[in-house]
């Protein structure tokens, strides 16, 4: 038995964290909708299928939240059981008196021209109103008579009132629970933050890493990085490195699709750059992959591809390339 919206947050792995994340970043996920399940409540299978572990998605939601990479926006609230925690809820309506759900709801109808007020019911008579006070048959809503409001009779206790009192009943333990006793959660749809979409466009989250890689292989690293090449024009890369003795210069380009495949744009882009200011190793990271034509490409104007969904693939390709 898991609910995992009111249970405690689970712990969460880095790795698992940067798959949700990743989903988000290469258009997989444009927008994370929750979908309703009647015992669980709202969950969220996008975000579970990249994740692997549906009882740690809602830790992470709110930690890339919190750290304002995501956006989150008020979907809609849930009731959940404060006994068992199901959000398995119906609503009653009750006798405020006795608390009983067991009541009749009529409406209140007024015969305008005599001023004659009464339930519905009593008006009923061969599938016609006919006023109980003088007989006449009601005509047209709102011209010869009108709705008056609610009324409600309790059938356990006989008592009548107008607004009755709302109830939660628990449909899988059968608790009821009012207001002040429900656990109400709200629930949330999420998308890239703008903030995030700023540093998407420098490619910080998946250049950090490879950043912090070529730093441990003893490179001084820039990010973005501006290279003066032989032609004294400046190129634009999202990283470079140098290491002296023996003396090493890599860059790093980034590329991105939402449609699934890199196409040759950023490896001639790269090509031009690398011409002039020639490193010794020159990488072009593609998200999510390159397409076959960008390969032959890459491999003409002997540049290395990296194909990467994640951030561990990035990493453990560049430093394969490295050596
Ligand atoms: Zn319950
Ligand atoms: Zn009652
Ligand atoms: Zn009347």
């Amino acid at each position: 038995m898991h609910y995992t919206n009111t249970g405690a947050p689970q712990p969460y792995g880095e790795g698992e964290k940067q798959a949700l994340l990743n989903g988000l970043l290469n258009g997989s996920i444009k927008t994370l909708e929750p979908t309703y399940d009647p015992n669980t409540g709202y969950h969220y299978p996008a975000a579970e299928a990249l994740v692997g572990d549906a009882a740690k998605v809602q830790s992470i939601l709110n930690k890339l939240t919190e750290e304002e990479v995501l956006e989150a926006k008020l979907f809609d609230k849930v009731i959940y059981c404060p006994n068992c925690g199901s959000a398995s809820i119906s609503f009653r309506y009750c006798c405020p008196f006795c608390k009983s759900f067991n009541i009749k709801k009529s409406s209140l109808i007024e015969h305008v021209r005599c001023g004659y007020m009464d339930l519905e019911e009593n008006f009923q008579k061969d599938n016609k109103l006919i006023c109980p006070k003088c007989r006449e048959e009601l005509q047209r809503e709102d011209v010869d008579y009108r709705k008056a409001g609610m009324w409600c009779a309790c059938n356990d206790c006989g008592k009548s009132f107008d607004i009755p009192v709302p109830e939660h009943y628990c449909t899988r333990c059968h608790t009821t629970s009012n207001f002040e006793q429900a656990t109400i959660k709200d629930v949330f749809t999420y998308t890239l933050s703008k903030k995030a979409k700023e540093k998407l466009s420098s490619n910080m989250y998946l250049v950090a890493p490879l950043q912090e890689l070529l730093s441990r292989e003893g490179f001084k690293v820039e990010t973005p990085a501006y290279l003066t090449g032989k032609s004294g024009a400046k190129h634009n890369f999202n990283l470079a490195a140098h290491k002296k003795n023996p003396d090493k210069l890599v860059v790093v380009d980034m590329a991105m699709s939402d449609a699934g495949e890199v196409a040759e744009q950023p490896v001639i882009a790269l090509f031009a750059k690398t011409f002039d200011v020639s490193p010794s190793q020159a990488f072009l990271l593609a998200v999510p992959k390159l397409s076959d034509n960008a390969k032959k490409l890459a491999e003409l104007y002997n540049i290395q591809a990296i194909e990467a969904s994640s951030q561990e693939q990035a990493t453990a390709a560049l430093k394969q390339k490295i050596k």
